[in-house]
């Protein structure tokens, strides 16, 4: 446990959650007006949950939970297309474990592999790519998903099937990416945030300078963090400081892992690879303008929407999401996952109706797994 234990130190952590307390009375932040902050990324909920942050800081100090979980932000749409590609006849289809699980209208992968179709999960998309070598008389799909950070992997995958000239190779790129969903939520006036705490996985990528227009165009604090406890108590105390000392700017709490301006060769390959989608559709968000990646039309004999003639290559589908379901407002911040009907009513990690619940980064899965349940059954 070398280099996390300073991390967890709790005298440290003690000391900070009295200067948080400190800060939140000079801003006279108070239960019912609060001092209202995201944190972006799915990782940060499940761990402000896991330590019990939110009941250790101030009362007045509200966590508004983020749209940074890329299975949460995946439009039912994306999920049927996943399954049509499936149950093609020869098809092999890869997915990170998470994505098993997400319900669409025709069931989950999970229930389309009951069905017979061949989807298998995979730690990595090299792992598909060897899938591919080992089976050429079949084609093997990969579901690319996920923010900046595993954008970089399939990208140098994709690179490495060309390469190669690997035939039945293709991704499914559902890649997104953090600047616009952020924008869209600063545009949205019900929204008041005071102030984020930035993704950390992301930015070892895009390093801090794309959260600039944050600072600049919002007058909103951003501080990029980490994942342990006392990196979050550290990062809410310098969102708070700078609020109460009138200041907006990017700050990053996280420089032992994150360079200021990311990772050069991640970055060369996302953008050797992928381009701006005109749009792209989140869950809770709708489209939003420039937010998802596709692969390049150089690269086209390993995009599976150009071989299979499916997802927006095939054009834009929108799909309902199930009756009763919030996910669209608690992705958004509007309520919290308790507040939905269907939390433990008809939604649970047994039988999720909505990807919050199925992810390891969701917020309703965070709720569950960290009291949420008990919440349900009282
Ligand atoms: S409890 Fe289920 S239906 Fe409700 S918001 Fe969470 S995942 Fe969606």
């Amino acid at each position: 446990m070398r280099y996390v234990e300073e991390f967890r130190d709790p005298k440290a952590a003690r000391a900070l959650i009295a200067r948080i307390a400190e800060a939140t009375d000079a801003i006279g932040a108070t239960r019912e007006e609060p001092v209202r902050i995201m944190e972006i990324c799915g990782g940060h909920t499940h761990a402000i949950f896991r330590y019990g942050l939110d009941k250790l800081v101030h009362e007045g100090i509200e966590f508004i939970h983020g749209p940074g979980c890329p299975v949460c932000v995946l439009p039912m749409a994306r999920v049927d297309e996943c399954v049509e590609i499936a149950e093609k006849p020869g098809v092999i289809f890869t997915t990170f474990g998470d994505a098993m699980r997400v319900p669409g209208t025709k069931g989950s992968l999970m229930q389309a592999k009951a069905r017979g179709a061949d989807v298998r999960m995979v730690y990595s998309p090299l792992d598909a790519l060897e899938l591919s070598r080992r089976n050429p008389d079949r084609e093997v799909v990969f579901f690319g998903l996920g923010f900046e950070t595993t954008t970089p992997s399939t990208a140098l995958t994709l690179l490495q099937a060309a390469r190669e000239q690997i035939p039945n190779f293709s991704i499914f790129c559902n890649h997104i990416t953090v600047p616009p969903p952020l924008k869209a939520l600063l545009d949205d006036p019900w929204m008041m945030l005071d102030g984020f705490v930035g993704p950390g996985h992301v930015s070892m990528v895009i390093g801090v300078h794309p959260y600039d227009f944050i600072a600049r165009d919002y007058g909103k604090p951003i501080v990029v963090a980490g994942f342990e406890p006392l990196d979050l108590l550290q990062s809410v105390l310098m969102v708070l400081e700078q609020i109460r000392e009138g200041r907006a700017e990017v700050k990053n709490q996280y420089a032992r892992v994150v360079p200021e301006h990311g990772n050069p060769v991640s970055l060369a390959a996302i953008e050797e690879v992928y381009e701006p989608r005109p749009s792209f559709e989140w869950r809770g968000l709708g489209e939003i303008d420039a937010s998802g990646l596709r692969i390049r039309p150089a690269f086209a004999a390993w995009d599976a929407e150009e071989k299979f003639g499916i997802g927006y290559a095939a054009g834009p589908r929108h799909v309902e999401e199930p009756e009763g379901c919030a996910c669209g407002q608690v992705m958004t911040g509007r309520i919290k996952p308790t507040a939905c009907p269907r939390f433990g009513n008809g939604c649970s990690p047994e039988t999720p109706l909505g990807a919050l619940m199925v992810s390891s980064e969701g917020a309703c899965a965070a709720y569950w797994q960290y009291g949420g349940a008990r919440v349900a059954a009282e």
